[in-house]
C-alpha cells in the first residue's frame, strides 16, 4: 500500500508530460531591458537631432530675414551718403577754397557751406583737406576739436583720395575721439588732385539696431569689429592681426589708441555641426561659440542675456562699398532648450510606453504561470483521482476478500463447534462404558446394604424393637437417596449439557469423582491437600463437566500407575486458591481470573509422559493405549471444557517420575447450596 502522502505529488510522466513549464528565464528578461535601454538612448538622440535640426532650420530663416534687413538699412545708409563728398567737391566754395586757401573771405564761406551741408545730412562731420593733407574747412570749424589745421596725411582715406580714387574707412575720430566712417572724395583740378572733401558718418546707432539678445556685429575687410552691440566685441577681431597689419593700423591711428584683441570666437566642429552645415546651414551660416573670459573670472550671476549666451548662429552678408563683413548672432540656447524638452518628452513617453509594455509583459507572464499552475492542478487532480479510484478498487477487493474470509472462518468455527460437541458426547459415551463398572459396583454395595437392613428391620419389627426398626429404615431411606443421586449423575453424564457456569464446590465435584473411581483404585493411595482449611472453596464452571475433567485426570492417572508401579501408586491432589503455579505446557486456553484462581493439581507417581508425547497430548485421538483400552479424547476434551469455564489446564513431568496435571479455574464465592456434598461411599 502506498504511503497517503503520494497523493499529494504527480508521479504520473504522462500528466507532467501533458505540462510544460512557462520559459521565465532572466537572460530574455535582461535582453528585453537592453532593448529598452538601447532605444531609450537612440530615441533621445534622433529626437535631439531631429529638434535640433529643425530648430537650427528655423532660426536660419528668421535670423535671416533679420540680417538681411539689418544689411539692407546699412547699405541703403551708405548708399545715401556716398555721393556726398563729390557733390560737396563741386560747389564753387570748396573749389574756390582750394583754390585760394588762405582767403580768410573764401574760408569762411566754405566753412558756412560745409556746417550748413553737414546738419542739413545729418552727418558727423564734413570737411574739406588740402592736398598738402592739412584740414582747410570744417562742418565743427570754430568748435572746440576742430578739424580745421589737422594734419591728415596718415590717415588711409585721404591717401586713397589724394591718389583720385574715393576713400573710405571706418576710423576712431583723432580730434573728436569718436569713431565714424569717412568717405574721402577726390577734387581735381586739371587732371590734378588740388583737394579732397571727407564726410565722416556716425554709424553707431547700427549696433542698437539688434537686440541685445541677439548680437550684431560688422567687421572690417581685416576682421576687425568696429560696430558691435555687445559693448565687450567692439575693437576685438575675429582673426588674429598679422604684426605687419597691426603696425599699419597704428600707423594709420585707425583705432586710436584701442587695443585691439581677437575675439575668442572658434566654430563648432563635430560629426553633428558638419552633417548640420551640409544638411541645414547655408553657404554663410556656421554655428559657433564665443568664450566669454569675462564671464569665466566672473562669480556673479549677470542677468545679461548676451552674456549668458555662448553659442551662437552666426549668419553672415557683405555690406557697404567697403565690402564689410555683418554677422548676426542668434543665440542657440532656445533651440538647445527646446531640443532638450522635446528630449526629455520623448524620453518621458518613451518610458511611459515601457511601462505600459512592461506592465503588459508582466501581465501576459502572469497569465501564463496561472495558466500553467491551472494545468498542474488539473493533472494533480486528475492523478490524484486515479489513485483514488485505484486504491478504492483496491480496497473493496480486499474487503470481498475479507468477507469471504470471514464468512469461511465463521462456518469452520461452527463445524469445528459441531465437532466438539460431537467429540463430547462421543467422550462421554466412552466414559460411560468404563463408569458402567464402578457404577454397577457402587449400586450392588447399596442393594446388599439394602437388602440387609431390610431383612434386619422385619427382624425387629417382629421383635417390637421398632425404635431399632426405624433407625434402620432411615438408613434404607439415605442409601435410596444416594442411589437414586448416582443414576442421577449417570444421566446427566451421558446427555448434552448446557454450558453453564455457576459456583461448584471443588471438594463436593472432588468426592464424586472418587466415589465414582473407588472401585479402581485397589492400592493406590490418594491424598488430597489443602480443601480442609476452606471446605467451601467453589470455581465458576458446569458441576458435571468440572467432574468430568477431574475423572478424565485422576482415571489416566490410575491408568499411568497401573502401568508402573501398581502397588506403591500414589495420587498427591493439591488444591491451591489464589495464586498456584502454572508451569509447564498448557493447551493454550485463555483465563478468565480477574476475581482469584484455585488451582487444583493432580500429581502421579506413574510413567510420566514421553518427551515426544508431550506436545501432543492435547490433541483429539492422541493415545498411548493399547487399542480399546483409549480413545485419545479424554484430554481433548478435559481442555476444551476448562477452555469454556475460561480456565487453563496445563501438564509437566515431575523430576522424580511420574506427571502432573494443573487446572486453573476462576475463583466463585463460596454457596454452601451449590453442588450438595455426596458422601464418599465407604464399603459396609
Ligand atoms: P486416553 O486416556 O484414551 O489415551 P487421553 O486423552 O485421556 O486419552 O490421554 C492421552 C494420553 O495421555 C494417554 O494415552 C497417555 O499416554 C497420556 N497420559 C494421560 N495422563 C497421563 C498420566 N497421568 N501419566 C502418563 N501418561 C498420561
Amino acid at each position: 500500500m502506498p504511503h497517503s502522502d503520494d497523493f499529494l505529488a504527480v508521479h504520473d510522466p504522462a500528466a507532467t508530460r501533458a505540462v510544460h513549464a512557462p520559459d521565465t528565464g532572466s537572460g530574455r528578461w535582461w535582453g528585453f531591458a537592453l532593448a529598452l535601454a538601447a532605444g531609450l538612448l537612440l530615441l533621445c538622440g534622433l529626437t535631439w537631432l531631429v529638434s535640433f535640426q529643425r530648430g537650427l532650420a528655423t532660426l536660419q530663416q528668421s535670423t535671416a530675414t533679420r540680417a538681411d534687413r539689418y544689411a539692407a538699412t546699412l547699405e541703403s545708409t551708405l548708399d545715401r551718403y556716398e555721393f556726398l563728398p563729390a557733390l560737396v567737391s563741386l560747389h564753387p566754395f570748396v573749389r574756390g577754397l582750394l583754390d585760394s586757401p588762405h582767403d580768410p573771405a573764401r574760408v569762411a564761406a566754405a566753412n558756412q557751406y560745409l556746417a550748413e551741408v553737414n546738419r542739413r545730412a545729418h552727418a558727423s562731420a564734413t570737411y574739406v583737406i588740402a592736398a598738402n593733407g592739412i584740414a582747410l574747412a570744417a562742418s565743427n570749424h570754430g568748435q572746440p576739436g576742430s578739424f580745421v589745421g589737422t594734419d591728415y596725411r596718415f590717415r588711409p582715406y585721404f591717401q586713397i583720395a589724394a591718389g583720385g580714387k574715393m576713400g573710405r574707412f571706418y576710423a576712431i575720430g583723432i580730434t573728436s575721439d569718436e569713431p565714424g566712417y569717412y568717405l574721402a572724395q577726390p577734387v581735381e583740378s586739371n587732371g590734378k588732385v588740388i583737394g579732397v572733401t571727407v564726410v565722416k558718418l556716425n554709424l553707431e546707432w547700427f549696433q542698437r539696431a539688434g537686440s541685445g539678445a541677439e548680437p550684431l556685429m560688422v567687421s572690417d575687410d581685416h576682421g576687425v569689429i568696429f560696430l558691435s552691440s555687445v559693448p565687450a566685441w567692439q575693437y576685438r577681431t575675429l582673426l588674429p592681426l598679422p604684426p605687419a597689419l597691426q603696425a599699419e593700423m597704428e600707423s594709420t591711428r585707425q583705432y586710436h589708441g584701442r587695443a585691439v584683441t581677437p575675439l575668442p570666437l572658434e566654430p563648432l566642429d563635430s560629426p553633428v555641426t558638419r552633417w548640420l552645415a551640409q544638411t541645414t546651414l547655408g553657404a554663410n551660416a556656421r554655428l559657433v561659440r564665443v568664450r566669454d573670459e569675462a564671464r569665466a573670472a566672473r562669480t556673479t550671476f549677470t542677468p545679461d542675456a548676451t552674456l549668458r549666451a555662448d553659442r551662437y548662429l552666426e549668419l553672415g552678408r557683405t555690406v557697404g562699398p567697403a565690402e564689410w563683413t555683418m554677422q548676426v548672432m542668434a543665440p542657440l540656447e532656445p533651440v538647445l532648450a527646446n531640443a532638450r524638452n522635446a528630449t526629455v518628452a520623448a524620453a518621458l513617453a518613451y518610458a511611459c510606453i515601457c511601462l505600459l509594455l512592461v506592465n503588459w509583459r508582466q501581465r501576459r507572464q502572469r497569465a501564463r504561470d496561472m495558466q500553467y499552475s491551472r494545468r498542474l492542478l488539473e493533472a494533480a487532480y486528475d492523478e490524484l483521482e486515479r489513485r483514488v479510484k485505484a486504491r478504492t478498487a483496491d480496497l473493496m477487493a480486499i474487503n470481498e476478500e475479507l468477507e469471504e474470509q470471514v464468512a469461511e472462518r465463521t462456518r469452520a468455527e461452527s463445524e469445528l463447534r459441531a465437532a466438539q460437541d460431537e467429540l463430547v458426547q462421543a467422550s462421554k459415551l466412552a466414559a460411560l462404558g468404563q463408569m458402567a463398572a464402578g457404577i454397577t459396583h457402587e449400586l450392588n454395595q447399596p442393594l446388599a446394604a439394602l437388602r440387609t437392613f431390610s431383612d434386619n428391620t422385619r427382624v425387629l419389627l417382629e421383635r417390637g424393637q421398632l425404635a431399632a426398626a426405624e433407625g434402620n429404615l432411615t438408613a434404607i431411606a439415605d442409601l435410596t437417596e444416594r442411589m437414586g443421586k448416582i443414576t442421577g449423575q449417570l444421566k446427566l453424564f451421558a446427555g448434552k449439557a448446557r454450558p453453564v457456569r455457576r459456583p461448584v464446590v471443588v471438594r463436593t465435584a472432588l468426592d464424586h469423582v472418587l466415589a465414582l473411581l473407588a472401585p479402581r483404585l485397589g492400592a493406590v493411595t490418594i491424598s488430597v491437600a489443602g480443601l480442609d482449611e476452606q471446605p467451601g472453596l467453589s470455581v465458576r464452571a458446569d458441576e458435571l463437566k468440572l467432574e468430568q475433567v477431574l475423572l478424565n485426570l485422576i482415571g489416566n492417572a490410575l491408568d499411568a500407575i497401573a502401568s508402573a508401579a501398581p502397588a506403591q501408586g500414589r495420587i498427591d491432589i493439591e488444591v491451591q486458591a489464589d495464586g498456584g503455579t502454572n508451569s509447564g505446557t498448557n493447551s493454550g486456553t485463555n483465563s478468565d481470573t480477574n476475581g482469584g484462581t484455585v488451582t487444583i493439581a493432580v500429581r502421579d507417581n506413574g510413567t510420566g509422559i514421553a518427551p515426544e508425547a508431550l506436545p501432543r497430548l492435547f490433541e483429539p485421538f492422541f493415545t498411548t493405549k493399547e487399542t480399546g483400552q483409549g480413545l485419545g479424547l479424554g484430554l481433548a476434551i478435559s481442555s476444551s471444557i476448562v477452555r469454556e469455564f475460561g480456565g487453563q489446564l496445563s501438564v509437566a513431568n515431575m523430576p522424580g517420575g511420574g506427571a502432573q496435571f494443573t487446572l486453573v479455574l476462576a475463583r466463585a464465592p463460596a454457596s454452601p447450596g451449590a453442588n450438595e456434598a455426596l458422601p464418599v461411599s465407604t464399603p459396609l
